[in-house]
């Protein structure tokens, strides 16, 4: 299967958007079925992703990528997702909490050895924040580290790491004292290869099959000086600047199901029109507008350099929850044929269900949203 050939310069979000929905529609589509039922992704769909230059959107060219802003992000985002969500998931992933924090925090060394095959897709990323037993509570993270003179040792585990087994790159976090809390957390650059890192297991999941996610361990795994990303002690806060945007990102995958169950919902209902069916059209489509302008503005505002973290909260909630509802939706305007394993309203509204967890829960989110709000 032959990537589409690259057209250097597109910059306009729409021509982007047209770029990943021909991209979608052509590859990826007609694998979504089988994507779900095997978990698993083919290897022809995630390299193909670098011929139209996705894994470099955000990236200024100088650095290797394919520029673009957070809007232009999300419209592919939203387009890849349309056709299968664990394909969006993956380049969400890659972009938003591995490529680009690395970008913005990274000196211009690491950004020259990290970024660049980053960028062209050479190199995949993840992000290991999550825990066997921590999850929200990110400030109190077990894996440890400790400095030695041929670099840092790190100990423990992480787990629902997205693209773990595959990634080539890992912006993992550890504390040197778990009982510092936030400020005793730092951010590395795990590399494949580093002595010490295994892949326990694969975690088999309702939705997303395909996106893989697994348990990561490090036993005294030995990373370099060099790949300590931003100052010792300042990883929570990266990790959590890394977290908002990569809502955004997730917000808009969110969108991609919901639009993909709407689709399925109004095909059902203009098959067989009933009062019922117009009226579950019309609440679904309130709702998908909706969620479309809230990641338009919570990417908006991102890229105006504005506050966006109540934005992206907001986006990334309300999106999350018009997915499920949508799809659910769907499954029932389509009667028994939605249920079946494989029918597209069955797959959307598992998939959908698993938005509202990751990147922060709905309740984190409302617990976020709570706090600017009202105050602490
Ligand atoms: C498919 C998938 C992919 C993922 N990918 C990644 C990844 O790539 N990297 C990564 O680091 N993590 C990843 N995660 C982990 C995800 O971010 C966490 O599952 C999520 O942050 C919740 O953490 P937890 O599972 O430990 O739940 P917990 O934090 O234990 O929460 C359990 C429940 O309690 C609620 N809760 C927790 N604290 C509060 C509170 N203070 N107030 C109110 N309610 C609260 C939560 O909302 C949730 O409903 C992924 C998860 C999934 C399912």
């Amino acid at each position: 299967m032959d990537a589409p050939v690259p057209d250097v310069g597109v910059t306009d979000i729409e021509a982007w958007r047209a770029r990943a929905h021909a991209y979608a529609e052509e590859f990826v589509r007609p694998a979504a079925e089988a994507i779900d039922r095997d978990d698993a992704l083919p290897d022809s769909i995630v390299h193909g992703l670098r011929g139209p230059g996705f894994f470099g959107l955000g990236v200024p060219a100088s650095w290797g990528g394919s520029g673009g802003d957070t809007r232009t992000v999300a419209a592919v985002l939203e387009e890849l997702s349309a056709a299968s969500a664990a394909v969006g998931v993956l380049l969400s992933v890659h972009l938003s909490v591995c490529t680009h924090p690395i970008l913005l925090h990274g000196t211009d060394a690491q950004r020259e050895r990290l970024v660049r095959p980053l960028a062209s897709g050479r190199a995949l990323g993840a992000f290991a924040l999550t825990e066997p037993g921590v999850g929200s509570d990110a400030a109190h993270i077990s894996t440890r580290y400790s400095r030695t003179p041929s670099g840092f040792l790190l100990n423990g585990s992480k787990m629902f790491i997205t693209n773990g087994a595959r990634a080539d790159v890992v912006l993992a976090f550890a504390t040197r004292d778990a009982a510092a809390g936030a400020h005793g957390v730092s951010a590395f650059v795990v590399e494949k290869g580093t002595r010490g890192v295994g892949t326990a297991q694969k975690l088999e999941k309702l939705g997303l099959r395909g996106s893989e996610t697994n348990e990561l361990v490090f036993q005294d795994a030995l990373v370099p000086e060099e790949n300590l990303l931003g100052p010792e002690g300042e990883g929570l806060k990266l990790a959590l600047s890394a977290l908002t945007a990569g809502r955004v990102g997730i917000a808009a995958c969110a969108l991609g199901v919901a639009r993909s169950a709407f689709d399925a919902l109004q095909a059902a209902a203009v098959a067989e029109p009933t009062d019922g069916r117009r009226s579950a059209v019309a609440g679904a489509f309130t709702t998908l507008s909706a969620a479309r302008a809230l990641v338009e503005k919570a990417a908006a505002e991102k890229d105006a350099g504005r506050p966006y973290v109540e934005a992206a909260s907001v986006a990334k909630l309300f999106a999350s929850r018009a997915a499920v509802e949508i799809a659910s939706t769907a499954v029932d305007v389509a009667g028994p044929a939605g249920v079946r394993r494989g029918a597209a309203p069955e797959r959307l509204l598992r998939d959908a269900r698993v938005f509202p967890i990751v990147e922060g829960t709905t309740e984190i989110q409302q617990l976020i949203l709570g706090r600017t709000l009202v105050g602490r």
